[in-house]
């Protein structure tokens, strides 16, 4: 059987075909624009593709309750034109096939425990750390909604001595977002974060944000393991940084197996930036197995 999967991001569709394995059979990229001309693109790109049902994994905020009105658009997002879409919708009705709809991290976080190294753990927090800061919660095997989807990329932080930055967010200026996110190192340092890798200062600051993120986490949602992803984590010198600090803040407060063994706790994601369509291929999949 083949599935499709759709990416949905500010800047590109990754729109995908896949098989019950997660492989990739082919993908194409389609600029984002506005939803008149993206969505037709899409539904185009699948159209004849005989997909058995189609998963999106999509930036937010979205609307995920299956009881509301607007399940499956995208509610409150600045970016322009996209307000209000009914993206899920849409597509399902130009396909007419299962559609499985969920938050792009909660798809890259599917993807990495249905395909990746962390296949069959059942709780689990992915982050992305790139032109935002998002999380993606999985608890019980099931993935977290609750009242709309985490927003855990917005928690708040608390500033690290020295650190002056005003922070990038526009509506809290010092949540994580704000603080760790790739804009907000590249207007911190004023230089792009690929071209910082050498200044151990960025680093040490990025991860004692990171790492506050961390033990909020494992505080309030006690998960197996931690997934960072998204562009920023390229910076393999992080992993080691942020496992420290994660300690250093819990104070051995904690006595458990899991922490004992870092570099199995906070891991990198395994999927060579595919987690995000893999998992697209699992919602897919998921919505096939719901629908039947
Ligand atoms: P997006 O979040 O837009 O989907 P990414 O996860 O690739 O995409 O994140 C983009 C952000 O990550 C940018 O701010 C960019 O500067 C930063 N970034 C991308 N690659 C690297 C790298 N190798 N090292 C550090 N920062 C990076
Ligand atoms: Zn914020």
């Amino acid at each position: 059987m083949i599935f499709g999967a759709l990416e949905a991001g500010g800047t590109k569709m990754v729109c995908a075909l896949g098989d019950e394995n997660g492989t990739i059979l082919e993908q194409k990229s389609i600029k984002t624009t506005l939803p008149e001309e993206t969505l037709p693109q899409i539904a185009e790109y699948f159209k004849d593709k005989k997909i058995a049902a189609l998963g999106i994994g999509c930036f937010g905020p979205i609307d995920l309750n299956k009881e509301s009105k607007t399940y499956g658009y995208i509610t409150s997002t600045p970016k322009p034109g996209w307000k209000n879409c009914d993206i899920a919708g849409y597509l399902k009705r130009e396909l007419g096939v299962p559609t499985g709809f969920d938050t792009d991290v909660n798809g890259s976080l599917l993807g990495e425990v249905t395909f990746g190294d962390s296949k069959g753990l059942s709780d689990v927090v992915y982050y992305t750390i790139g032109t935002g800061v998002g999380a993606g919660i999985m608890t019980g095997g099931r993935l977290l909604h609750g009242m709309l989807h985490s927003e855990a990329g917005h928690m708040i932080m608390e500033r690290v001595e020295g650190d002056d930055y005003k922070g990038h967010c526009p509506f809290h200026h010092t949540c994580l977002e704000g603080m760790a996110s790739g804009p907000a190192i590249e207007e911190r340092w004023g230089k792009k974060a690929i071209e910082l890798s050498e200044r151990d200062e960025v680093w040490e600051l990025e991860a004692a944000y990171l790492a506050q993120a961390m033990v909020n986490t494992i505080c309030i949602l006690s998960p197996k393991r931690i997934i960072l992803g998204g562009g920023v984590m390229h910076q393999m010198q992080l992993f080691e940084l942020v496992r420290e600090k994660t300690l250093k803040r819990l104070n051995n407060y904690l006595n458990v197996p899991e922490l004992k063994d870092m570099e199995k706790y906070i891991v990198p994601a395994s999927l060579h930036d595919d987690q995000g369509i893999m998992g697209a291929v699992k919602l897919a999949i998921d919505a096939y197995d719901e629908e039947k």
